[in-house]
């Protein structure tokens, strides 16, 4: 098990933008990175981490809501409707939560771990959450939809 550190705002590295993933990547090292994301995710009690957060400027996510476990390498959403709003906590910002107006319903695309090209609609707290990590790997941050909201 390897905890990885977490960046903590106002940290500058967690505003890079992550690269894409090449299809030339290590799948082994893709593997361990991504065992090591779940277990710091999981360690800091978190539902979603993105490897920004940890410093890695990858376009790499981990989420696990009711025990299910995605991974999502170089998404992209496809379609959005309607907007829904959860309170949001973020690893990188202790102590600090935000309610944040997201899209409701969105697809996605995006590659698995072995960088199979995948396909998945998401709703609800499981949509906001993949759009709080992928805003991560653009370098965006709750505190960012502050202004935004109001
Ligand atoms: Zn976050």
């Amino acid at each position: 098990m390897s905890i990885l550190s977490i960046l903590i705002y106002p940290d500058e590295n967690l505003r890079k933008k992550a690269e894409l993933v090449s299809d030339k990547e290590n799948l082994n090292e893709i593997n361990i990175f991504v065992k090591n994301m779940f277990d710091t995710m999981y360690y800091y009690n978190g539902i979603g981490l993105s490897a920004t957060q940890v410093n890695i400027h990858k376009q790499i996510i981990t989420i696990d809501i009711d025990n299910n476990k995605i991974v999502l390498i170089n998404p992209i959403i496809k379609n959005k409707k309607g907007y829904v709003s959860f309170c949001e906590g973020c690893l990188s910002i202790p102590n600090f939560f935000l309610n944040i107006i997201r899209y409701k319903n969105i697809e996605i695309e995006y590659l698995d771990i072995d960088l199979k090209k995948k396909k998945l609609k998401a709703s609800n707290i499981l949509s906001s959450c993949i759009q709080h990590e992928i805003d991560h790997l653009y370098g965006i941050l709750i505190i960012d939809h502050l202004k935004k909201n109001k």
